[in-house]
């Protein structure tokens, strides 16, 4: 493995002395020449072990939001696991909103480890490997100080790296397009867990025509394959600016970890497109990215500032939202009968349907209402004193209690304020089951009445509900037991009078 290429440009002879490959490997290459950094399609290399220690889970996270937004893709470490410095390694530690890669190990003695994650401590990649017999103290043995290794990519551990590099060179080509044409600077971006798209974050939400224009751009840029490189050199302290702030206060982009340590400066470089000092692994060339910018943004508002996140997806993660999409519209199409090309058409068809149903049903409804109305008035000819009735109806409307309510106003209208009368509608859905939702409507001319009607279907059914004057309306969950539930109504209403 050569230490300097084309693509990993030493600016200073010093750095090669920090890279550990010689025979004697006694300490870390620093983050930030790590052999991933250096050669982004290496899947394995030999190494020697530096330090072992059991791992010690960190204090339970505070409700601080930057954590929880940065945990997305971390996994969670079991409690028996080792935490491993290696000489140098082909398995990235998290940084530059990139997230850790995961990989093998295998020892001597052909036992595999798997890698769970990795993370920079200060300048150093630490390795948390997972130990599966719970043998904590044996897995310390294995990995002593000064014992030869080898660390490697697997294919999952491949292809979930490819992924990363792929949407993060993405990122620098979408954020210096952005920056370069329309002066819109990446307040921060996000590599989303696979295969969600990832984004960018913009100080304003952007046109259809500036999307298809940064696209077009970028695309051009990838059917050209621009080369990529990295520069490093020490890292000059005095050197170090904070990340740039707008006037908002807003934080634009990543500035040098405060806890870095590793005193490498490195600058990741599009030919002729792009210089971003960053950590990152990254693609040697924009050649098949095949980017692709969802044709939206999204706009947040957050406390006073105004953001909007532009979507992206590139490579394989691109094929996966591509392939998931149109299996979606394809079964959706077959549901409808119909070709890709008319779903929305005949969406659309279905939901101007639905509302002209919705329409007639309650025209219906209405309708039926006031037959029910009047057949009560019916029955209220020739009775003396006080008309009492209790009617139950099936009916599997959502809006059963609609129903009772227009029925209940269709005969006051009818009966006219002179006459006496106490109904009780109730309605119950034909299903038998345990959330049923059955409805009351209660309805008289004199409130007292309603009330005590009220108050013997909470006491006696457990009906909850509610009214006021000369109305009461109610809901019981559950199977209606016809037989049971409706005597129970009717001797409600007997007690009354
Ligand atoms: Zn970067």
């Amino acid at each position: 493995m050569s230490i300097e290429t084309n693509y990993h440009r030493i600016l200073s002879p010093v750095l090669r002395d920090w890279i550990n490959s010689g025979d004697e490997k006694s300490y870390s290459t620093p983050v930030g020449i790590l052999a991933c950094q250096r050669e982004p399609l290496l899947r394995q290399l030999n190494a020697t072990v530096i330090s072992s220690v059991t791992y010690s889970p960190p204090l339970p996270a505070g409700k601080n939001a930057k954590n929880a937004k940065k945990a997305v893709l971390a996994p969670t470490i079991p409690q028996d696991a080792i935490c491993l410095a290696l000489s140098d390694t082909v398995i990235f530690p998290e940084g530059g909103g990139q997230p850790s890669d995961t990989g093998i190990i295998t020892t001597a003695d052909g036992t595999v480890w798997n890698v769970l994650q990795a993370k920079r401590h200060g300048g150093q990649a630490i390795h948390y490997v997972h130990v599966p017999d719970g043998n904590v103290e044996a897995a310390l043995l294995a990995f002593y100080p000064g014992v030869k290794v080898r660390v490697e990519l697997d294919q999952a551990g491949f292809e979930r790296r490819y992924d990363h590099m792929t949407l993060h060179t993405s990122q620098h080509l979408v954020s210096a397009l952005l920056e370069t044409r329309l002066r819109l600077s990446t307040l921060s971006w996000s590599l989303t867990s696979y295969p969600a798209p990832c984004y960018v974050e913009i100080p304003r939400g952007m046109t259809a025509e500036e999307i298809s224009m940064i696209q077009d751009e970028a695309n051009r840029l990838v059917f050209q394959g621009k080369q990529i490189h990295v520069e490093v050199e020490e890292l000059d302290p005095q050197s170090i600016k904070p990340a740039e702030k707008l006037e908002s206060g807003r934080t634009v982009g990543r500035g040098l970890p405060e806890d870095y340590t590793g005193g490498v400066n490195r600058v990741v470089v599009i030919d002729g497109v792009d210089r971003n000092p960053c950590c990152g692994t990254h693609l040697p060339s924009l050649n098949n990215l095949q980017l692709f910018i969802l044709p939206h943004t999204d706009a947040l508002s957050r406390s006073s500032t105004t953001v909007a996140r532009l979507y992206f997806l590139a490579g394989p993660r691109l094929i996966a939202h591509l392939v998931s999409t149109h299996s979606r519209l394809a079964s959706t199409a077959a549901i409808l009968s119909c070709g890709l090309p008319q779903v929305p058409e005949r969406v659309q068809q279905f939901v101007d349907e639905r509302k002209n149903a919705t329409r007639r049903i309650e025209d219906v409804e209405l309708e039926l209402a006031k037959y029910i109305a009047a057949d009560l008035i019916r029955d209220m000819q020739g009775v003396s004193g006080v008309f009492k009735k209790y009617l139950h109806r099936t009916d599997d409307s959502p809006s059963a209690l609609n129903v009772l309510t227009a029925i209940s106003s269709a005969f006051a209208g009818m009966a006219g304020a002179e006459a006496s009368y106490l109904i009780v509608l109730s309605s119950s859905p034909s299903a038998q089951t345990q959330t049923n939702s059955n409805v009351f409507f209660v309805i008289g001319s004199d409130d007292k009445h309603v009330k005590l009607v009220g108050d013997g279907l909470k006491t006696k059914l457990g009906v909850k509900g509610g009214g006021k004057g000369l109305k009461y309306s109610g809901k019981l969950v559950g199977v209606w037991k016809t037989g049971k539930d409706d005597v129970i109504v009717d001797e409600i209403l007997s007690a009354v009078l």
